[in-house]
């Protein structure tokens, strides 16, 4: 049986008790949400911060509001999203995205600050200590060479996150409390492509609230390839955000993830979209144009160039979707090429 490391564990009260704690000693301190990815993390070593600080008794982290700009608490679970029916109804790529994540229990553990928080993975890291010790570990953790490129001064682990690439297409921006104050940044601002240093947070921030602009107009949907429909981590996934004003569309942006240590946005996909009319054809040149920037890497389930190749079709999946389109068909053939 895996046991967990001993750790100093705090559970504040308030935003302000939980920055005040975390700034004592923010390198060797981490912040517990659901637990659903920290936990067995902490099991496995790959990660042992000294202290933990519980987010779970703050319920300013748990609100909820469903106004022209949507505004989502870390702490909201990713089920408290899939049972809201506003959100389903008015921003369904992120309802998506939320339903795809992992299996019923965790979602009811997992949060969406965890989830836009969670650490990159790969085949070399996502094993127990004793596996990793037998391979004299990795760059990541304990040491020194990368397994996936040897000659990588990086870590290329990659970013597996549902909501993240999903939030970006949506233009969501983040808030991060630390002791000093508080700052708002984009989303898509959060993340660097390092497997090790994925995030744009400070240690001693807490990331409190999603805010998601005003969502009128706009259709979205998010498409992931896994092994197992049931659940599993994405291995390529793709999210469209579209508005269409007659019949040609006014604003766009597309978001790839599990294709690098970060959720990628595509600018040329979305250039190409730009004052068209959705048809196969231009559908077809975005995917292309998103195609591009995916990097997948030999780090995580299937082979990388299917993966790199099954952007096309996501992306073109969730475009589709985005018009209107009966999707179902397309939904089964994935499903199948996924599992085959
Ligand atoms: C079997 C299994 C399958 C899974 N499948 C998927 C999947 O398909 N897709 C997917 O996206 N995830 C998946 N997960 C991972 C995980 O369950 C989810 O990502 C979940 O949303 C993480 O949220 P959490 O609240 O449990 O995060 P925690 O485990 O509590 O934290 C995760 C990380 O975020 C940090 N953190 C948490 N909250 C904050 C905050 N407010 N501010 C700053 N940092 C914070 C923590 O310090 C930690 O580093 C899976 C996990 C398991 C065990
Ligand atoms: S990408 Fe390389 S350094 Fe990063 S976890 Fe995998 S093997 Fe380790």
């Amino acid at each position: 049986m895996m046991r967990l490391p001993s750790f100093r564990y705090r559970a504040p009260r308030t935003i302000d008790e939980a920055a005040a704690w975390l700034a004592e000693s923010p390198s060797d301190t981490m912040l517990l949400a659901g637990g659903t990815d920290l936990i067995p993390n902490m099991k496995r070593r790959q990660q042992t911060p000294r202290n933990v600080i519980a987010l779970r008794h703050l319920d300013a982290l748990k609100a909820r509001s469903c106004a022209s700009e949507i505004t989502l608490g870390a702490g909201v679970t990713l089920t408290d999203i899939v049972h809201d029916d506003h959100l389903r109804a008015n921003c369904r790529g992120l309802w998506q995205a939320a339903a795809q994540v992992a299996t019923p229990h965790l979602r009811s553990m997992g949060t969406i600050g965890g989830n836009l928080c969670l650490d990159t993975r790969c085949t070399y890291y996502d094993q127990s200590l004793e596996w990793r010790k037998a391979i004299d570990f990795c760059m990541k953790k304990d040491g020194k060479t990368c397994w996936v490129a040897t000659s990588s001064p990086r870590c290329l682990a990659v970013s597996s996150t549902d909501t993240a690439p999903m939030l970006l297409a949506l233009g969501a921006r983040v808030r991060l409390v630390s002791s000093h104050g508080e700052r708002t940044i984009d989303a898509a601002d959060l993340y660097h492509n390092d497997g090790m240093r994925y995030l744009t947070r400070r240690p001693d921030e807490i990331l409190t609230h999603i805010l998601v602009p005003d969502q009128t107009g706009r259709e979205s949907a998010y498409w992931k390839l896994r092994r197992r429909g049931s659940f599993d981590f994405p291995v390529a996934s793709a999210a469209a955000s579209v508005r269409i004003v007659d019949g040609r569309v006014a604003s766009a942006r597309i978001a790839l993830g599990a294709v690098a240590s970060r959720p990628l946005l595509s600018t040329a996909a979305a250039d190409v979209l730009l004052n068209q009319p959705l048809t196969d054809e231009i559908i077809s040149a975005a995917a292309d144009a998103a195609y591009e920037i995916a990097k997948p890497m030999d780090n995580t389930d299937f082979e990388l160039l299917w993966r790199k190749k099954m952007v096309k079709s996501l992306v073109t999946a969730a475009l589709r979707e985005v018009r209107g389109d009966d999707v179902r068909e397309l939904r089964r053939k994935i499903a199948r090429q996924q599992m085959s």
